[in-house]
């Protein structure tokens, strides 16, 4: 929903909403989760003359496919966050920018979407690689059975070689 931006006064202005899956999806090209609820979220939102603080929580249950047995499972999604702008265009910049300027967004509409930073919220903090348990052993690096069903029949070997592969995960990108 737009958040009209002279409805936010000095003395604050917080709203708690329910925005409907498809609508925020269908703001992104795709998503690699479904909703199974609603997203429900408070915002707080604060102005100092242009300067407008946003504190944000949101919650919705999501459906996402495990990354290593490649199993869907509910995910309950949970955030807390926090939003500056600041009304105007973005300034011309000739210096670097420093970690200040990239946290702070520039508006010159007459509205925040909250959508957009419900979406936003989720494409930061949406796992990349979500597991359906911390320890899911995966598929078998050999014959593609689930190990969480039990082990396969492969040879001990084939099975070091599938731990191994599983150990590369974590590899520092
Ligand atoms: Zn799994
Ligand atoms: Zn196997």
């Amino acid at each position: 929903m737009k958040i009209k931006i002279h409805d936010i006064t000095d003395a604050g202005l917080s709203l708690d909403v329910a925005e409907e899956g498809n609508v925020i999806g269908g703001l992104a090209g795709s998503l690699d989760f479904v909703f199974k609820t609603p997203v429900k979220a408070r915002f707080d939102l604060t102005r100092t003359g242009r300067e407008i603080q946003v504190i944000g929580s949101m919650r919705a249950g999501l459906g996402v496919v495990c990354s290593r047995c490649l199993k869907p499972f509910d995910y309950e999604f949970e955030s807390d966050f926090q939003i500056f702008y600041s009304l105007g265009a973005e300034p011309e910049r000739e210096k670097e920018l420093t970690a200040a300027d990239v946290d702070v967004n520039y508006i010159t509409g007459e509205d925040l979407d909250t959508t957009e930073m419900l979406l936003a919220q989720l494409a930061l903090d949406v796992p990349v690689k979500p597991l359906c348990r911390q320890d899911c052993p995966g598929l078998c690096a050999k014959c593609g059975a689930d190990l969480n069903a039990g082990p396969c029949s492969c040879p001990v070997e084939d099975k070091h070689e599938s731990k191994f592969a599983k150990l590369k995960d974590f590899k520092v990108k």
